[in-house]
């Protein structure tokens, strides 16, 4: 097998050095090392050999390939610098010989006349204009006086010159009269048609209209705008704010700075570390007291919507609550009770009463939940006000002295009064509505309801 490839080898060499062009050197190429070559056929055979002879013979073979390759290689480059010598004599230019001779044309006799023309009208201050050669029949004879049909576009170029003016007269004369009587006649089915559609389209107004179905109002924006009108007519502005609330509005400005303990009743859903759905209205207190730049009397309301992580029969992630702010000289305890009563029997009737009940929120000193008698049973005791008499409405309190001087007031010279009640719970139990999930599900069979209702 050694001198078969040993063989192989040397005839190959002789074939390569004797290769007269890159065609040739190719072709060696393939009989040698290509796919079915006989270098190739011998390295197919070596499946026949021992273990211990395969991997000698391969690399006698590996060998005699790589030198190979190598010869053709070099071979291939040397035709190549001869064929780019053989290029760069053939194609060598001569300076010396004498160039090709430009063939220039002559203007045409047409463009030299139109050239003067214009050249002359220019001179007199024309312009030059271009139009289409594709023109239209409305252009080219039409906007010039020749209608279609116009004689002079037919019979007429075989009268004589006399004869011309007299018949193209007559002929304009008749065209003249056919139009207008066409036009008359074009007017009048204008007419009849109007007629014809005025007979058709007229209304019975005897007829019973089709229905229009109304909405109705959702019972919170009822409760909201009653409560707006009550105040508004108190001398109270009706303020609104962010629902989207920074912790220090929401909180910190209201004398709950972060990790008071107290922040723990509300369960808040916080966007960024500093950025949350307002859990109260009293965001919009605070917002109006640092807006007040004269730092005087403030009496106001805000109603909205307010956010929190609770959702059951008496609580919704969203409920409404409307707050009340007076600040002034010389506010006490007797304005905000005589406040509420107004409020609350406005709301529930004029017979309601009001209960004060000490508690604590950390923006009011002193601190009230305050209780409405019970609309129901009067105050005898039902199921609504669990046989107390008493429903739990409000919170309410004076103005603590920090939040006055957090946001800017002398807690010396202004003091003042603060109240919140949810407006679900003033709807529900205004319209007795059992669930407060009702309120959100938008059933127009529920809120249809309400439209006889108010009292
Ligand atoms: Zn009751």
């Amino acid at each position: 097998m050694e001198e078969q490839i040993k063989n192989i080898e040397e005839i190959s060499i002789k074939e390569i050095s004797n290769a007269r062009n890159e065609k040739e050197l190719n072709d060696i190429k393939v009989k040698y090392l290509g796919k079915k070559g006989e270098l190739t056929a011998v390295l197919r055979g070596m499946k026949d050999l021992s273990k211990e002879q395969r991997p000698i013979i391969g690399g006698i073979v590996n060998k005699v390939r790589d030198n190979l390759e190598n010869l053709i290689s070099k071979k291939g480059k040397e035709f190549a610098e001869l064929e780019l010598k053989r290029k760069l004599e053939e194609e060598k230019i001569d300076v010396t010989l004498p160039s090709n001779k430009f063939i220039r044309g002559s203007k045409h006799p047409l463009n030299r006349v139109i050239e003067e023309i214009e050249d002359l009208f220019v001179s007199m201050g024309y312009d030059v204009i271009d139009g289409p050669e594709l023109e239209t029949d409305e252009f080219c004879f039409e906007r010039l006086n020749l209608p279609k049909g116009h004689p002079v576009l037919r019979g007429m170029k075989d009268l004589s010159k006399e004869q011309r003016p007299i018949i193209g007269g007559i002929v304009n004369k008749v065209r003249d009269n056919l139009e207008n009587l066409i036009s008359k006649k074009g007017k009048e089915f204008a007419e009849l048609e109007l007629k014809r559609k005025l007979e058709e389209e007229k209304i019975d107004v005897t007829l019973p209209s089709n229905k229009f179905i109304r909405g109705s109002k959702h019972p919170l924006n009822r409760v909201i705008e009653e409560i707006e009108d009550l105040f508004v007519s108190m001398g109270y502005d009706v303020i609104d704010g962010p629902e989207l609330e920074t912790d220090e509005f929401c909180f910190e400005r209201l004398n709950l700075p972060k990790g008071h303990p107290a922040r723990d009743m509300q369960d808040s859903f916080y966007i960024t570390s500093e950025e949350l759905l307002r859990t109260q209205t009293s965001a919009v207190q605070a917002r109006v007291m640092v807006a007040n730049q004269d730092k005087g009397p403030i009496r106001m309301i805000c109603p909205g919507k307010t956010y929190r992580k609770e959702d059951d029969a008496t609580h919704s992630h969203q409920f409404n609550q409307v707050e009340g702010l007076v600040i002034d000289k010389d506010i006490t305890l007797a304005h905000l009770k005589g406040t509420l009563e107004v409020f609350m029997k406005k709301m529930l009737g004029e017979k309601t009463k009001l209960r004060f009940r000490p508690s604590y929120f950390p923006f009011t000193e002193p601190s009230y939940e305050v209780d409405v008698s019970c609309f129901k049973c009067g105050g005898s005791g039902c199921n609504l006000c669990k046989q107390t008499g008493w429903i739990e409405l409000l919170g309410a309190g004076m103005v603590h002295p920090n939040v006055l001087k957090m946001n800017g007031y002398n807690p010396e010279e202004y003091g003042g009064f603060a109240f919140g009640t949810g407006l679900d719970r003033l709807a529900m139990f205004k319209y007795g509505i059992t669930d407060m999930r009702y309120l959100y599900r938008n059933d127009v069979r529920f809120l249809k309801q309400f439209d006889q209702m108010d009292i």
